[in-house]
């Protein structure tokens, strides 16, 4: 597969079907797996022999989505979790613990967010956010001896912001820590922060990846690049024998599959955010139309974003693809094929107009969701930002009149006279 373009993986990635096998990936309903012998089943539990014996651990439409997602990134290995979040957790929780301090860009998702500045503190995981185009030398300076990952998303939610994805690999490199990118709204159709200089990439699954709206999911794909064994001490979870598994030391046995591996049997074993083989397979039929859905969302956004920028009620309008937007130059680099179907803008009369002309909408929905086939609108001071004070909304490039518009792959000019009527 690895010699096909990206479009033929999204088909056609990770099943292969021998004789007589079902043409398409199956559905193993099954929390369990037959074996011969008992020893057969103790070489599982002890990772001498690859095999599915618990569907928490491992399942094979799980793990052939996984497989195929990992395709598309470019990756060495993969695993899906049942949410974004839990994947973010997961990726994150990997290597770091009580004590250890992580730097993260400040445009985020807020459920990103939250977990990095609640939950994680509560477990003694200290964030320090950065404004993500700070000079490099202005970064530096949130790193700490004990900083063990740096964190950001590819186009930020709903920020739009796009990252400088080379500046913060060397950034992450200079301070020997790795690089985990958020790519769930660029996909890897428009951009594979792999080739760039990330180490692990994760994904919400339930935005373009699934794009109809009906699954949540997530994924974590590792590069397989970061070098865990370069720094003993410092990644002592791969590095050091693991009690838990008669003291194997992951980065010696899995090699390139290391940080996979330990996500999944112990993160995944312990904590158990497994998703269903069902939502797999419906993740998986997502999958296979990827590489339609993506340019036609953005091909969209393009149209509504130039209608809006010329509008006389618009006071402003973010998105990459105008080339009077701050990050057009870094999405011409980064991702020139388009960078999601996702734009912002505000109303002039703020934060009150702004939420007055969203309730006049017909075709757009108000809904707690972006990035799926159906065109959908959300005002994030509002809702998924509930949560931030004014001066963190800011930080967060969350303007308090900021619309969040989700453009779908229905016809543009009906979605443009949607706006045009709800503007009137
Ligand atoms: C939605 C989203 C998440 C969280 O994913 P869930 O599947 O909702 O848990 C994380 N990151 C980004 C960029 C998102 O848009």
């Amino acid at each position: 597969m690895s010699d096909y373009q990206i479009e033929t993986k999204c088909v056609q990635g990770a099943w292969n079907p021998k004789k007589g096998e079902p043409r398409v990936l199956p559905i193993y309903q099954s929390t369990t797996f037959k074996y011969e012998t008992s020893d057969q089943m103790a070489r599982l539990f002890d990772l001498e022999e690859d095999g599915y014996f618990y569907s928490r651990l491992q399942n094979p439409t799980n793990d052939l989505v996984a497989e195929k997602i990992c395709q598309l990134e470019g990756g060495a290995a993969a695993m899906l979790t049942s949410s974004g979040q839990a994947a973010i957790f997961y990726a994150v929780f990997n290597i770091c613990e009580a004590g250890d301090h992580i730097v993260c860009s400040s445009m985020l998702y807020g459920g990103t967010y939250n977990l990095f500045s609640v939950t994680l503190k509560k477990l003694g995981i200290e964030t320090t956010f950065v404004d993500p185009d700070a000079e490099p030398e202005e970064l530096e300076k949130a790193f700490q001896p004990n900083t063990k990952v740096l964190y950001a998303e590819t186009i930020a939610n709903p920020a739009l912001v796009v990252l400088d994805i080379e500046k913060f690999a060397k950034l992450a490199h200079s301070h020997n820590v790795p690089l985990i990118v958020d790519n769930t709204f660029a996909t890897p159709i428009n951009c594979q922060p792999i080739k760039w200089g990330a180490d692990i990439v994760i994904h919400s699954t339930s935005k373009y990846m699934d794009g109809h709206g009906i699954i949540l999911g997530g994924c974590i794909v590792d590069s397989g690049n970061f070098d865990w064994m370069a720094y003993g001490e410092k990644y002592h979870g791969l590095t050091q024998p693991d009690p838990s598994y008669h003291g194997i030391i992951y980065a010696e046995k899995f090699g390139k599959k290391a940080y996979i591996t330990k996500v999944n049997v112990q993160l995944m074993r312990d904590l158990g955010a497994t998703p269903a083989p069902q939502n797999s397979f419906l993740l998986n039929i997502g999958l296979e139309t990827l590489h339609l859905r993506v340019p036609r969302h953005c091909e969209n956004a393009q149209k509504v974003a130039e209608y809006l920028s010329t509008h006389e009620k618009i006071a402003w309008v973010k998105y990459a693809g105008l080339p009077t937007d701050k990050y057009y130059p870094l999405h011409q680099k980064y991702c020139p094929k388009g960078t999601c179907g996702v734009l912002c803008f505000g109303l002039k009369g703020g934060r009150d107009e702004s939420v007055a002309f969203m309730d006049k909408l017909k075709l757009a929905a108000i809904v707690t969701h972006v990035a799926d086939a159906r065109t959908c609108v959300l005002h994030p001071a509002s809702h998924t930002h509930r949560q931030m004070t004014e001066e963190k909304l800011i930080e967060a490039g969350v303007q308090p009149d900021l619309i969040r518009f989700s453009v779908g792959i229905e016809n543009a000019d009906d979605i443009i006279a949607d706006l045009e009527q709800a503007l009137k």
